[in-house]
């Protein structure tokens, strides 16, 4: 397994965001985490990053128990993450914001030319800083940076947010091409259809609580199913 957490619950201050939530990701696999707002999608990123830890539960990164670890060693493991808040550095230009992203792991780095034959609009904005870039080019900058970050697994958290169509498609062939590298995915959605589309397993939060894992194409044809689960999501 790429990614194991077993039974954590998560706090912020002494509200309980995540009771007793397990989840696992395979090489090559990619898991749509789905859930309403508030459920609890961001703080299982957070604690598998080491930014919000949990206070009880496991979380092993290939069979490494990581769960205390510093988040710069969980990232030099191989863990990358594509914030929902890109957090680029507004007054560096695009080719700084993706070259603070280079780092070695025990995975293949993607060069800037391999993202910018996936992004192609990023190629003319190099000297651009950050600042200056719509959101959908500031989220092709945030997934780049990943990239280049030699990561095993990537957390993708709410990829699709305030994208035009073309680059959500975009973002999902990235996370195809990884998924045929063998690298891991986790892309935490709010639009079920764009993370079903290209996910392996789902899993649905609810509250703080996983309330169903399975197969996504069998979530994705089963309207019922679907309906119930997740409403209008
Ligand atoms: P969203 O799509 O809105 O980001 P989410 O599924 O990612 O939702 P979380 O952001 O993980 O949900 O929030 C889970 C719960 O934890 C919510 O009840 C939220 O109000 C609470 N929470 C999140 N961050 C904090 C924080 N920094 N301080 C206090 N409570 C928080």
């Amino acid at each position: 397994m790429m990614l194991e957490v077993r039974g954590i619950d998560t706090f912020h201050g002494e509200t309980q965001a995540l009771f007793g939530v397990s989840l696992s990701v395979g090489a090559g696999e990619v898991l749509a985490l789905l859930g309403a707002n508030g459920a609890g999608k961001t703080t299982l990123i957070r604690s598998v990053l080491g930014l919000t830890r949990p206070r009880r539960g496991e979380i092993r990164f290939r069979d490494k128990v990581i769960t205390t670890w510093e988040t710069h060693d969980i990232a030099r493991a191989g863990v990358g993450w594509v914030p929902d808040d890109r957090r680029l550095c507004p007054t560096l230009t695009v080719a700084k914001n993706l070259a603070l992203g280079t780092k070695a792991t025990a995975y293949r780095s993607w060069s800037v030319a391999e993202v910018t034959e996936v992004f192609t609009a990023l190629k003319y904005l190099m000297a651009r800083d950050a600042e200056t870039l719509s959101g959908g080019e500031m989220q092709m900058v945030a997934i780049g940076r990943a990239l280049l970050g030699s990561p095993g697994l990537v957390l993708f958290d709410e990829p699709s947010q305030g994208l035009a169509p073309k680059i959500v498609s975009d973002v999902m062939a990235v996370i195809r091409r990884l998924k045929a590298e063998g690298i891991a995915s986790v892309v935490v959605e709010q639009n079920a259809d764009v993370a079903l589309s290209v996910a392996d397993r789902a899993v649905i939060l609810s509250r703080g609580h996983v309330v169903w894992q399975g197969d996504a194409r069998e979530l994705a044809a089963d309207h019922a199913l679907k309906q119930s689960l997740l409403g209008g999501l």
